[in-house]
């Protein structure tokens, strides 16, 4: 059984906890590897190496750092596909879908490398006589990221691109579940040309995220899962003094109006709600069908279902692979029974497919009509291949089922009328609104995150928030010696 362990002051390190996880191929349901999970003490070693790298890392010049994300940026492009194949190989998701991952990760290191840029100050020359101010923003000192099992190599990118440009250390402690690409991510990081100490990877489960939490030379938590670990990750963070941005769960609604173009809402829903077998914090879940076209919709998406190919993610010939565990799987599939108990209609049981009978954490694609608020289908989030329909009679109840709903990641509609898409982006409670866009995730320069229960903190991640979020500010007001204007003066600093 191969093993994976830490990295710690650019080097592997094992753990020496005793304590490990198994890592599983999704397709087949075999164990490939098992990895260490850490106890304090490796935490505090990780710490100790990032502690040590900071000074001289952050006194770096501007453009040195930006050449090394140059040098990243040329890195993951050239392994891209082998990166790829890691993720396949421990999350399940299609190759083309890891590629695409990877490929939006990149995004964010293409956007760091225009840090001179992004930590550009102000300055204000003669304030007051022979005074100038200028701000400046300055790294925090070491820093962690906590990351979910389903964007293995993208979200730990979100974090660690931005964090390492602004002249911060880094500690990451990716997902047991598929802890491979972030192993792949610090040996390419260390090619770039990242000197020891500034990227390690810890791997572990709750007991390396407590030991993260109460480090006390952690400054700064970033944070990417489920809302209840998001919460408490916030909670504990910012009790013992840390700045955090914990990004949550989410159930994302697709509202289709009557006036949409019918099919192409439906390729929208079936590539949005199945995609990545809907392992995506943007995929949508619950599309509310407004004003008598539910029928039509529904006829639309169960007709394209037959033809998604569901199988192993190495197969290019797949467009969905399985799911991340069988836990995971058989969780996703109890929604199906329980919405049947509950009143709602099975349109497609994925769990007839002869692809659901395989060994691997395979689950077709399911379809579930005429869903209601109340149903644990639509209450929790699934996480899954499963789709739900809701119907109602106009827009405003659409705006208030959305708005309703204790989530706030994404949301699209779909219509072909201006007036009242963009009343919708008015009104809509969520940080990311789609419009014709089942899934719009923002671009590397903007910022990702949700509302209400899906982001907790202040600060959304990547973009111009990440570098806020990973840099505190300083403003310097400053005299040089002038003899023709300096005098005494006992009274407060004025400017006038
Ligand atoms: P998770 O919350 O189970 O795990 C996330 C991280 O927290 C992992 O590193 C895990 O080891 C750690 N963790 C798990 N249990 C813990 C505990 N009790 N105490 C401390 N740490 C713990 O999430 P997941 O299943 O890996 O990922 C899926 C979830 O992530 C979904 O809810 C999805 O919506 C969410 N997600 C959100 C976003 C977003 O941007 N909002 C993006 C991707 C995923």
């Amino acid at each position: 059984m191969e093993r994976i362990s830490h990295w710690i002051g650019g080097k592997v390190v094992a753990g020496e906890s005793g304590r490990k996880g198994p890592v599983f191929n999704p397709a087949t349901g075999v164990q490939t590897h098992e990895v260490d999970f850490a106890a304090p003490e490796e935490i505090g070693a990780a710490v100790e190496a990032a502690s040590e790298a900071f000074p001289g890392w952050r006194a770096t010049s501007l453009s040195k750092r930006a050449d090394v994300m140059f040098r990243m940026r040329e890195l993951i492009e050239l392994h891209k596909v082998d990166l790829a194949r890691v993720v396949t190989s421990q999350h399940g998701k299609v190759i083309s879908d890891a590629t695409g991952e990877v490929q939006r990760g990149l995004e964010n290191v293409e956007f760091a490398t225009g840090i001179p840029n992004l930590l550009k100050g102000g300055f204000s020359e003669q304030v007051s006589t022979g005074v100038d101010v200028y701000s400046i923003r300055q790294p925090l000192g070491v820093v962690a990221g906590i990351t979910p099992f389903n964007f293995p190599a993208m979200v730990p990118i979100w974090m660690f691109a931005n964090a390492i440009a602004c002249g911060n250390t880094f500690i990451l402690k990716p997902s047991e579940k598929d802890p491979g690409a972030s192993m792949f991510l610090a040996e390419l990081l260390k090619e770039a040309g990242v000197p020891d100490g500034v990227f390690n990877v810890v791997h572990g489960d709750k007991v390396a995220v407590d030991a993260i939490l109460e480090h006390p030379d952690i400054r700064a938590v970033s944070f990417v899962g489920s809302t209840p670990i998001a919460r408490y990750i916030y909670e504990t963070g910012t009790r013992n003094g840390k700045r955090v941005q914990a990004l949550g769960g989410a159930k994302n609604h697709m509202v289709v109006l009557p006036d949409a173009d019918l099919d192409m809402a439906a390729d929208a829903a079936v590539s949005a709600g199945y995609g990545s077998a809907g392992e995506r914090c943007m995929a949508v879940s619950a599309i509310i069908a407004v004003g008598g076209i539910g029928d039509e919709l529904v006829n639309k998406i169960a007709e394209r279902l037959p033809a998604v190919k569901v199988g192993d993610g190495t197969d290019p010939a797949s467009e969905m692979g399985p799911l991340v565990t069988r836990e995971h799987r058989d969780k996703v599939a109890s929604y199906l029974e329980s919405g049947a108990e509950q009143g709602a209609t099975i349109v497609r049981d994925g769990r007839k497919d002869a692809v659901s009978q395989r060994d691997g954490f395979f689950l077709g694609v399911s379809l579930i009509d005429h869903v209601t608020t109340d149903m644990d289908c639509y209450r929790d989030e699934i996480f899954g291949p499963v789709l739900g329909v809701l119907r109602v009679d106009g827009y405003d109840e659409a705006v208030r089922m959305v708005n309703d709903n204790p989530y706030g990641n994404g949301v699209a509609i779909f219509t072909r009328d201006g007036g009242v898409a963009r009343r919708f982006q008015f009104e809509v409670g969520a940080g990311m609104v789609g419009v014709n866009v089942p899934i719009p995730v923002p671009v590397a320069y903007y910022s990702f995150g949700g509302w209400k229960s899906s982001l907790f903190g202040d600060s959304h991640m990547y973009g111009p928030e990440g570098v806020h979020f990973y840099t505190r500010g300083k403003v310097v007001t400053s005299r040089w010696p002038d003899p023709s204007t300096s005098q005494v003066d006992l009274g407060f600093p004025r400017t006038r």
